[in-house]
């Protein structure tokens, strides 16, 4: 007999996790496989952030703390939104979750009703549209092109909208595809979701990581009717190098914000509270660490690029955002899974099919590895590109 629900029974594992698991697993094994499946900055956390952590649990902080999280790290966030992107919230408008992927299922829990449409650009983060499957919803999956950036236009925007539109989920820099939004195509959606009363969820988990001379736009600080619509996400993984500690944060109008706080309150409660400790600390230290890591990055993304340009039979466009590269493999013929395998037992490079981001024809790698692997990596991607 199966005792599981319809809706977790037609989930598949997520793809990011489990080829980075499967690397790891052959690595164990003692195979020399060069990794570039997670998205995960390979820089250990900060010191002065684990010791605050530490000193917490000796402390004493092992106890509860508000649902939403401590009131001293919610104020700290509220700074931190004020001096980086222009927004104000209150810290009762922010609730700190476990990860970042957490705020992102709260704020689609909160929201979206079984029926309601969400427009999901692709190439997507891989968990976005499971997540609007499991609250019932209805992904709208709207494909974009590799010639725009990888960014959506607004008449695609406007041609998958419907009545039961209820949000579209926005996430610049973009995992898999690096892409940053600029003011400009940030308006112009904006005013498009303002138009038809739809809630933007904003992922901007990979705001730090911006390149060339982009910057992050926070859509919400366009204006305040945008604010009204826009659920802000944003978390430590990426920026701090704490992708275990599982902090992240959504920050929303009232209304929203009370919804995800009572929401959290029956579900998880706090996220661990001497990990609070050491995310309030990440924020009021030294942020120089955050561009020391952002400029080690960028050295990787521009050789990696040169590497990658220059492999026959493969398409790639410079990522501006975040620590990916969604390589183009259409030319190879060979689906994304079939192709990510045989990379992996023939020259052991782990990489994700582009399947799991909706866009079959790619594979993604993440720079987010030293350059030595990167180097070898790049010459047994070279050449089993020349053999396909
Ligand atoms: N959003 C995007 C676009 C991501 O790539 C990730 C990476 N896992 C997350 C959210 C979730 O981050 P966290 O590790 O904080 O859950
Ligand atoms: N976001 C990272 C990735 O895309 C981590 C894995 C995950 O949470 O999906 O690889």
């Amino acid at each position: 007999m199966d005792f599981i629900a319809q809706n977790v029974a037609e989930l598949a594992p997520s793809m990011t996790l489990s080829i980075t698991s499967q690397a790891k697993a052959l690595k164990k094994q003692g195979v020399d496989v060069l990794s570039f499946g997670a998205g995960e900055p390979d820089f250990n956390t900060p010191a002065h952030i684990v010791e605050a952590a530490v000193q917490a649990l000796h402390d004493g902080q092992t106890r509860y703390t508000e649902s939403s999280g401590l009131l001293e790290l919610r104020e700290a966030i509220a700074a931190k939104f004020l001096v980086d992107n222009g927004l104000q919230y209150e810290p009762s408008q922010i609730s700190v979750n476990c990860g970042a992927k957490h705020s992102c299922y709260n704020a689609i829990l909160a929201v979206v009703n079984p029926g309601d449409e969400v427009i999901i650009p692709a190439p997507y983060w891989t968990s976005y549209p499971e997540m609007v499957r499991l609250v019932g919803g209805i992904p709208v999956i709207v494909d974009t092109k590799q010639e725009n950036g990888w960014k959506l236009t607004p008449e695609e925007f406007e041609d998958a909208m419907s009545p039961l539109t209820k949000m579209i989920i926005l996430n610049s820099p973009g995992n898999p595809t690096g892409s940053v939004y600029t003011k400009e195509e940030m308006e112009k959606i904006a005013d498009i979701a303002i138009g038809e009363g739809i809630v933007i969820l904003s992922d901007e988990i990979y705001e730090k990581l911006v390149y060339v001379d982009n910057k992050h736009i926070s859509i919400a600080s366009l204006s305040k009717e945008v604010y009204e619509h826009t659920i802000t996400i944003n978390g430590f993984s990426k920026a701090y190098a704490m992708t275990g500690w599982r902090l992240g944060y959504t920050a929303a109008p009232k209304r929203i914000a009370e919804a995800i706080d009572t929401l959290q309150s029956h579900t998880t409660s706090n996220p661990t509270t001497f990990a609070q400790f050491g995310a309030i600390a990440a924020l009021r230290g030294d942020q120089q660490i955050v561009a020391d890591m952002r400029d080690e990055f960028d050295v990787r993304r521009q050789y990696m690029l040169g590497r990658l340009q220059g492999i026959k039979n493969v398409k790639v466009i410079e990522p501006l955002g975040a620590f990916y590269f969604l390589v183009n493999i259409e030319p190879i013929g060979i689906k994304s899974v079939n192709f990510c395998e045989k990379l992996l037992s023939k020259q052991k490079v782990a990489a994700v099919p582009g399947v799991a981001f909706g866009a079959e024809h790619t594979i993604r790698f993440s720079y987010a590895t030293g350059l030595d692997v990167i180097n070898a990596g790049m010459d047994r991607f070279e050449e089993f590109c020349a053999q396909h």
